[in-house]
Order: C-alpha cells, then structure tokens, then sequence
C-alpha cells in the first residue's frame, strides 16, 4: 500500500494534513481479527467504531449483500419501494419501544440526528408554535453535522470554532450518579431547573441514552433518564433519544432506553444496524408526531436523501437484525460484562488512572492526562491489539463475538500500556 501517498494526499478523521499520525494498512478482517498489511493479526477492541457487532467477514451479511446486488444495488426511494426496505422497517418496528411505528431510513448516524431535530421543529411549526430550541446535557455526541454539532458538547472545540454559525442550544449538567450508584434525586436539578426555565421555546430534549458516547463515555443512571421522561411529559417537550451508539444490544439491552422502561418520542439508530457492513440510519417517531408533522403547513416531512434506503445496505442491515434475533448476543453481552467487572478494578487501582467503568460490552479506563496517541497506538498494535484511545479516554467496545481469551488480551494490553 503507498502509505507515502496515504499520508500526502488521504484526509483521515480529524487528522492534521501538517503532521499526520502514521494509518495502520489493513488488508482484510475476520471475526474479531484485524489483518495488518505485514501480516500481523489485532484483536479488534473498537468494532470499527462501535459497529461490527458480529465480527468481520460473517457469512450470513455476507450471503445477504451478495444474494442483493445481483438483484439491484441500489434505486430511488422516491416513488419506489422494495423488499429489503419493508422488511426492514417492519423489524425495527417490531424491536423498538411500542408506540415508536413510522421509520425513516437515512445514511448516516448525523443524518439521522438532523433528521430527528428537523421532525420535533416540524411538529411544532404544525402545531402553530414557536418552538426553536432543543435542550441536552453536557458530554453527549450526536454527530459531526451542523445541527448535529449544536446539541454536543459545548466544551470541546467545535462550538467556538463555529460560532455565529451555529445555533446555539441550551446544556444541562450532565448526569453524576454512574450506572451502579446510588441513586441521587439531585442529580437531576440542573435539568429540570432548565426544562421548566425554557419549556416553551423547546421543540424537544435529545439525549443518549445511558451511556454518553464520543462525549465522554460516561454511563449514568437509569433513573436519570426516567425523570427526564416525567419531565418531559409533565412540561409537554418531545423526548428524542439518540440510541447510535447505544442500540442493538451494546448495553446489555436492544436499546439502552429498558434500562429506564421508557419510550422515546423520536430514536435515532445507526452504527451497528448493518452490524458494521454499510453505511445506514434510522429515525423512528409514534404515530401521533408524524400525522402532526404531515398535517402541518408543507404536508410532508421535508427530507429525502440520494440513497435513501439503499436496498444494499437494508439487506446487510436485515441479516444483522437476523442475527441479533436468535438472542445469543444477550449471553455474549452479559458474559463480556462479567468479565469487564472483573478485569478493570485492577486497572482502576493503577496510578494514572482515574477511573474505570463499564456496562455490557462497554469497558472505560479514564486516566489523569490525555495519552501520547501515536505512542499508545504503537504500543497496542505491537501488543497484538486495536484500541483506539481519545484524549484521556482508554475504551474497548469489541464485536460481541470476541472470545474470553481475546478479551482478556485487550484487557492486559490497556492494564500494560497504562502501567
Ligand atoms: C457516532 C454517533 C453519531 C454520528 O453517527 P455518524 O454515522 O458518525 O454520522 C451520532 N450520535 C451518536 C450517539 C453517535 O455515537
């Protein structure tokens, strides 16, 4: 592979074009395996950003994008429909929290996010209602699109960078009490001290859902989100949970909302719907938002993206959800849980660390200072391992196929390269 070229002329994700970190070649994956171009095998800890649930090259997704692109690769939306595309909203209808019943299919995780705020804005323009704000809590990740951006974080970069710009939205505190704590009723104070300040100008509160991502990997108790639900409801505010990163198991649940046994109004899904083949979203709303949203001034939702349910990607995201079906990932989820809760205390008790966590196949190492990336990631491949750390943030999300010996490689190469 030219890697000379890679460097001069290819723009990774947030790399600089000045100084660019070197790319690991790789020339195929299987299972839980990364093949590096030298030959040297990884044992994947990321699932390639948190999608590849079942392992690369799997057979099943696959046959399914084979067996469809001899039919079509691809065709308008608009108009047209097709098998893989039914198919698939009527199993995400069927897995998702009740009253969530109109799916709309998009390309990405950000588009999805866009997709969910322009709905709660429709819903009440139609409704006659000035409404153009969206309240969220510090720490969340919704994705790297403008409106998208608008609802992350405040503190990191990407809201002075685009100020004037961006609109600006209203943060709460983010939740403190973890998954395991005790629940703290004032945790949520902050929140609803901004909920009723600003209810009125509010089309809705978007959040991840228990664990907040990219933002932060924190992971926070259930009865958090069951109180913004009651809030929610009490001040007349739409919910939209952004379930991308969260959904499809990766917490330990389908989607991280039954922690709470709460429904969303709107949820966004995305990363691991194909099980990582292909790009695609999902945002799924209750009847009641999408006949207000239609019955409203333009009389439709005004979106509809090029490769809008893209028959390709519907197929994989099919036989992802086949698989999902036959309910092994509840075992492997808990068993790489267990094996977390038992591995990362040690880690938490090194010095440079100043936390550990974990939910499902979730494990954070939280150290005192940001890592040296270019070192730690040398020193994880010469480990045998792909972890990709961001800022003081060490973190394995692995396909949940991995095995316990694997997973406990991934463990001692965090707990050596921390040490
Ligand atoms: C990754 C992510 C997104 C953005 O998805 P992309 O496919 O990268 O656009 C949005 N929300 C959450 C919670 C995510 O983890």
């Amino acid at each position: 592979m030219d890697l000379d070229f890679d460097q001069k002329h290819v723009w990774h994700p947030y790399t600089s074009t000045q100084a660019p970190l070197p790319c690991y070649p790789v020339t195929h994956a299987e299972g839980v395996y990364l093949t590096l171009e030298d030959g040297r095998q990884l044992v994947d800890g990321m699932s390639s950003w948190w999608s590849t649930i079942h392992g690369y090259n799997h057979p099943m997704l696959n046959e399914a994008a084979k067996s469809q692109i001899d039919k079509m690769a691809h065709v308008m939306f608009g108009g047209i429909t097709h098998q893989p595309a039914v198919e698939l909203c009527r199993k995400l209808v069927a897995i998702s929290p009740e009253p969530l019943q109109h799916v709309f299919l998009a390309d990405s995780g950000s588009v999805a996010v866009e997709v969910s705020l322009k709905m709660a804005l429709q819903y009440w323009h139609a409704r006659g209602e000035q409404r153009p704000k969206f309240l969220t809590v510090r720490h969340g990740y919704h994705g790297d699109t403008f409106a998208a951006m608008s609802v992350t974080d405040p503190d990191n970069s990407m809201h002075s960078l685009y100020k004037g710009f961006l609109p600006e939205h209203i943060f709460a505190d983010s939740p403190q009490c973890g998954f395991f704590d005790e629940w703290d009723e004032s945790d949520v104070d902050d929140f609803r001290t901004k909920l009723i300040a600003h209810h009125t100008e509010l089309a809705a509160v978007i959040l991840e859902p228990i664990v907040q991502g990219a933002g932060g990997m924190r992971i926070y108790h259930p009865n958090f989100l069951k109180r913004v639900r009651e809030l929610c409801d009490e001040y007349g505010v739409l919910l939209i949970a952004d379930e991308i990163a969260t959904g499809f198991g990766r917490t330990g649940k389908l989607f991280a909302c039954e922690h709470a046994g709460i429904s969303p109004d709107i949820m966004c899904v995305g990363k691991a719907l194909t099980g990582g083949y292909m790009t695609l979203s999902a945002t799924l709303t209750t009847t009641h938002v999408a006949n207000t949203v239609c019955g409203g001034e333009a009389g439709c939702f005004m979106h509809g993206p090029t490769f809008m349910g893209n028959p390709l990607a519907c197929a994989v995201a099919n036989a992802s959800l086949d698989l999902l079906a036959n309910g092994h990932w509840q075992k492997q989820v808990k068993q790489i849980e267990n094996q977390l809760a038992e591995q990362l205390p040690a880690i938490g008790q090194l010095p440079a660390v100043k936390a550990v966590r974990w939910l499902g196949a979730i494990g954070v190492v939280e150290l005192y200072q940001p890592v040296d990336m270019a070192k730690i990631q040398k020193t994880f491949v010469d480990m045998g391992v792909w972890i990709r750390p961001f800022g003081t943030l060490v973190y394995i999300m692995p396909p949940f196929i991995i095995s316990q010996q694997e997973l406990r490689q991934l463990t001692s190469a965090i707990k050596a390269a921390v040490s």
